[in-house]
């Protein structure tokens, strides 16, 4: 079972009890052909829901005014409580976007010269000297607010009858940053439906109209990411086999990424909505125990990091298989430095000998992939780096190698915590990339785990 192909709550769909809905709207051609993943439409679907907005439509638009104006015209008729566009707002021929919500919305294009500064002073930050083409940046269509910018693009929104129009740029960095900066705030204090509806140029007022946060109405969605390591979707299936997952009062979707399987539970805003997801999430923790590693926010670097912090433990990695990936999830978080000290990318068995004293006996008898391996590349990693903890991973990524024995996706997983060293064994399927990824996460998930039992000790 995915999230993909459930239906929309009740409201979302009939329009009668009013669920808030949200559109998106991409331009490039560069997206059309493939040279570039749309990251933002992920991106904004997520932060939408989480706002308690229900995305019904995404379109990509190739770089072409009259197919961009009727996208957004298609998408006003619908009345969503926010239409975003992304992409077109560079200096380039090809970025039409300003233009086409000026024609779309029935609103002149105006210059404003302040903007046209700040576009001046961002270069100049970086010594470089404005050319003309970025002239044109510095144009919105009028009533619209422009969003400080991030990147040298500006964005702008404007309320258009009950619909908020957003356009923000392509670059993921820059559309993030203004997201959460400004259409976010903007989101979350729109005004009650009732309202907006004919507020024509009540652009600026958006965010002072007092009204109450539309997200704790009736009418808005609530949703909980319920993150799990090491359970297959069937097996969740299987957990949950008596509940009703297309309730829609409280429907559960789920997703499996690298980094586990998240169930998503989406219901209402309201009180009672919100009691009937507080049981559900309570159920599925009782069900699942230590698989659970959060619910929304952190994923697996960030909680295996807080927990080393509030221990006051340091860490180290020894990696075989993942190549460095599992140091660089570690050193994503911001402040890793407080425990991470730093690994070993031990490739080669000779260094897994020379660096990590590996015994050459061993190696010959076991194998490179083996418990007794990844041990003892653990604790060789904490006694040259001195650390309270080691995790280590040694692995048949493929996609050759593999033997009946000891087949492609075979990883042992070793953790070392106050002398105490621990394997796990997994097969992972996948590609090379995905096994040596999920190798990652189970290195990860595996400290957590440890350290969770080392508190209950
Ligand atoms: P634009 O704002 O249209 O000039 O886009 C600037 C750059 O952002 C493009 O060259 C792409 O590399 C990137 N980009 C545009 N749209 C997206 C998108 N939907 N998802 C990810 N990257 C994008
Ligand atoms: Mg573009």
């Amino acid at each position: 079972v995915t999230d993909q192909g459930k239906r929309p709550p009740a409201g979302a769909r009939t329009g009668a009890v009013s669920g808030a809905t949200g559109e998106m709207i991409f331009s490039g051609d560069e997206l059309l052909r493939g040279d570039t993943l749309n990251t933002n439409q992920c991106y904004l679907g997520e932060r939408l829901l989480d706002l308690g907005i229900f995305a019904t439509h995404a379109l990509t638009v190739a770089d072409d005014l009259d197919a961009m104006v009727q996208a957004i015209r298609a998408s006003l008729a619908r009345r969503p409580v926010v239409i975003v566009l992304s992409g077109g707002l560079g200096p380039t021929e090809d970025d039409l976007t300003r233009e086409a919500v000026a024609e779309a919305l029935g609103r002149p294009l105006e210059h404003h010269e302040d903007l046209l500064d700040a576009i001046r002073a961002r270069f100049a930050s970086r010594g470089y000297v404005m050319g003309d083409s970025n002239r044109k940046q510095a144009t919105i269509p009028r009533g619209a607010t422009v969003i400080p910018l991030t990147g040298t693009a500006p964005g702008f929104f404007v309320w258009h009858g009950p619909t908020l129009v957003v356009a923000l740029p392509g670059v993921p960095w820059e559309l993030k940053q203004m997201w959460q900066a400004t259409v976010e705030p903007v989101l979350r204090d729109r005004p009650e439906p009732e309202a907006a509806s004919g507020s024509h140029g009540a652009s600026a007022s958006a965010g002072a109209s007092g009204s109450a946060g539309a997200s704790n109405s009736d009418s808005s969605q609530a949703v909980r990411r319920i993150r799990t390591f090491g359970i297959g979707e069937s097996t969740l299936a299987e957990l949950f086999k008596d509940y009703d997952w297309h309730d829609p009062e409280a429907t559960i979707g789920t997703r499996a990424h690298l980094d586990g399987v998240t169930l998503i539970l989406r219901g209402r805003g309201s009180a009672e909505g919100l009691r009937k997801l507080d049981a559900i999430q309570q159920r599925v923790l009782d069900v699942l125990g230590d698989k659970v590693y959060g619910v929304d926010g952190e994923g697996l670097s960030e909680i295996a990091g807080h927990m080393l912090r509030e221990r006051s433990l340091t860490v180290a990695v020894a990696e075989s298989c993942t190549g460095g990936m599992l140091g660089k999830c570690l050193t994503d978080v911001p402040g890793s430095s407080a425990y991470f000290m730093g690994g070993v990318t031990a490739y080669d068995n000779q260094v897994k000998m020379d660096v990590l004293g590996v015994p050459a006996g061993m190696l010959a008898q076991y194998g490179a992939v083996s418990e007794e391996t990844a041990s003892a590349m653990a604790e060789g990693v904490r006694d040259l780096l001195r650390t309270d903890c080691a995790l280590s991973t040694t692995g048949i990524a493929g996609p050759d190698g593999g033997t009946p024995e000891k087949p492609v996706g075979l990883v042992y997983i070793g953790c070392t915590i106050g002398g105490v060293t621990t394997v796990e064994r997994s097969i992972m399927y996948g590609q090379r990339d995905q096994v040596r990824e999920r190798a990652a996460y189970a290195a990860l998930d595996l400290l957590r785990r440890r350290l969770l039992q080392a508190v209950e000790e």
